[in-house]
């Protein structure tokens, strides 16, 4: 491409509601333009790079045997209803009605629609396994959409699809997913790291979320420095502390604790650590209160929580409800003598009570005495009150050991590109998505499905790979490889020069664009940098008095003469993304 026919509209300074750094980048090296909130335009040289993804992403779907397939993005609210996502998915659900008044969705994602055909298509045991993937938009009206492309409403998803006869099968495949998922993260060039992470509403009992690590991410990884663990910090598991010598048990004791709702003024108060308190919250989960209790110095992880009560749904109390279960607002509440819970049919329930692991070790603790201004001190459990569970409810910190292999931990901050999930029947059980098995009885399929960003990539690329210039490209993902700047684009021989490089290298397969603007060779340099091109050649008058080139390394080198009849071979070489692992056997 030359840039005098080929547009890409630099800007000098980020529009200003650009809120991170690959959402300033892309605007101003002009890779996208903002149309509403969450909804982009994507320029040719924006394109380019999600091709880039795609076609990367695709080979690896085809090597597990995905068969690429084209799903509607307006679907039906009949299929969403039999599954009930109709009704759970919220306001994230895009709704529409066509002339007829029929009611439809703009596809966040596509169980429904591939299950369905699937079950039409699909009925022998003979015909699975069988993978369908497709490079669909999706649109989900994202509470609050940010970080350009990386949190938009209508974005680009490979979203996959496997149908198994049964567990073992979807399992194994599921590792054929994720060695996938390594392959395709390696060959952009990116940093990453796959953690176990929690299913949120897709559901399903297993998945993994592959995490570019960048300093901007939004979700913090859990990394062992001495084994492969990995985890988001939703999931990562905390062990229980090794067994402590006790103290004998004490008095129970309550105390004034005046205007103290929290476990720092209490602790000074009282002079004890925050390790000896019970620090308790209330939730209802799925409309029944429960209380949580994890030790002072932790914190309260919910989703862990959620997990651990079974619960679908769970709300924080309300400083009414607290008053309602605990009798006394919050920062008083604790599990000595809580009174039982009239619920809405009149009946009296015992609240239940969820303690984090850690507080098995403790003797002779605080909590709130369920009476304002007032705790309770020499607390014991078993002896003052019994919790329901022990579980592991707290969120990990840095000074935890790995759970697997007790090695030091490190928190990173990461991007989610990818996520697989094993699903089970969830889909499938619904939908009636069943085969006949050799023995010509009907089962039900066993699914997986797994998701990669594409365009979400496009950015966390850039969250990792920049600086103060502008975009650091990937060789894989760069929109062209080479920039040819000819300096004075009026002289002949540097025209001939520039134009013999530019045909060579495009004859070898190698992206190239050539800076033929008549704009100053200053701006042009730094619309090289902002764009990110991975290898700059300038010819000039000057250079080619001595029969050579400069070339110049985006990613920091300082600029090397070559000589122009070495260059093209040089580039050609240096032109070669990260190679493709091999395939697995
Ligand atoms: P998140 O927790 O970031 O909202 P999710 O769990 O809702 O993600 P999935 O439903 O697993 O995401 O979707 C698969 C992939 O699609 C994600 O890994 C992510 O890369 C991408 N993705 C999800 N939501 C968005 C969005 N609003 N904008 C761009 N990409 C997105
Ligand atoms: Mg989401």
């Amino acid at each position: 491409m030359r840039l005098s026919r080929y547009l890409i509209p630099t800007l000098r300074d980020a529009p200003s509601d650009a809120d991170n750094v690959s959402a300033k980048l892309m605007q101003r090296a002009g890779l996208i333009r903002k149309v509403a909130a969450g909804l982009y335009d994507w320029l040719p040289v924006g394109l380019r790079v999600v091709k880039k993804v795609e076609k990367i992403v695709r080979e690896e779907m085809d090597r597990i045997g995905g068969q690429e397939v084209w799903l509607p993005v307006v679907q039906p609210k009949e299929l969403w209803e039999e599954t009930g996502r109709w009704k759970i998915y919220g306001k994230e659900l895009l709704r529409l009605k066509d002339r007829k008044n029929g009611e439809f969705c703009f596809a966040p994602t596509a169980e429904e629609v591939i299950t369905d055909l699937v079950r039409r298509e699909i009925r022998s045991w003979r015909q699975l396994p069988a993978m369908f993937y497709q490079f669909g938009l999706k649109f989900r009206d994202e509470i609050r959409p940010r970080f350009g492309v990386m949190r938009a409403r209508e974005f680009l998803m490979k979203d996959a699809y496997s149908f198994h006869v049964d567990d073992a099968d979807a399992g194994a495949y599921y590792e054929q997913v994720y060695q996938a998922y390594q392959k395709v993260f390696t060959r952009c060039g990116l940093r990453f790291k796959p953690v176990e992470a929690q299913s949120g509403a897709i559901g399903g009992s297993y998945s993994h979320e592959f995490m570019v690590l960048a300093e901007t991410g939004e979700e913090t990884v859990v990394a062992c420095k001495a084994c492969s663990y990995g985890a988001n910090l939703e999931r990562a598991e905390c062990t229980a502390p090794a067994a402590q010598p006790q103290d004998a048990p004490a008095k129970l004791e309550e105390v004034h604790t005046p205007n103290m709702g929290s476990v720092a003024e209490v602790a000074k108060a009282l002079d004890m650590s925050p390790v000896k308190f019970f620090k308790t919250q209330l939730y209802m989960a799925d409309g029944v209160p429960l209380m949580a209790l994890v030790r002072g110095d932790h914190e309260l992880n919910e989703p862990k929580l959620a997990r651990a009560a079974g619960a679908a749904m769970l709300d924080r109390c309300s400083e009414t409800q607290y008053m309602g279960i605990a009798g006394c607002e919050v920062g008083f509440a604790g599990p000595v003598n809580l009174p039982r819970w009239k619920n809405p049919q009149g009946q009296m329930i015992t609240v239940r009570i969820i303690a984090d692991l850690a507080l098995q070790g403790v003797a002779n603790g605080v909590s709130g005495a369920n009476r304002r201004d007032y705790h309770l001190k020499g607390i014991n459990a078993g002896r003052d009150f019994q919790a329901d569970a022990f579980a592991d409810i707290r969120s990990a910190t840095p000074a935890d050991p790995c759970p697997r292999c007790g090695g030091a931990v490190e928190f990173t901050k990461g991007i989610e590109v990818g996520h697989t999930f094993k699903l089970g029947t969830k889909y499938s059980k619904a939908m009636n998505a069943a085969y006949l098995d050799a023995q010509q009885k009907s089962q039900i399929m066993v699914m997986g499905c797994y998701g990669i960003g594409v365009t979400r990539v496009v950015a966390a690329a850039i969250e990792q790979n920049h600086d103060d210039n502008g975009i650091k490209w990937p060789v894989a993902l760069a929109p062209f490889t080479v920039v040819i700047i000819p300096v004075e684009t009026d002289d002949a021989a540097v025209k001939e020069a520039a134009e013999t490089l530019y045909k060579g290298l495009w004859d070898r397969g190698v992206e190239t664009l050539l800076d033929d603007r008549a704009e100053r060779p200053g701006v042009r340099f730094k619309d090289a940098d902002l764009v990110g091109y991975p290898l700059r050649v300038v010819v000039s008058k000057k250079t080619l008095a001595e029969g050579e080139v400069e070339f110049k390394r985006r990613d920091g080198a300082t600029p090397e003469r070559i000589k122009l009849d070495a260059i093209e071979d040089r580039l050609f070489d240096w032109a070669q993304p990260v190679p493709a692992p091999p395939v697995a056997a």
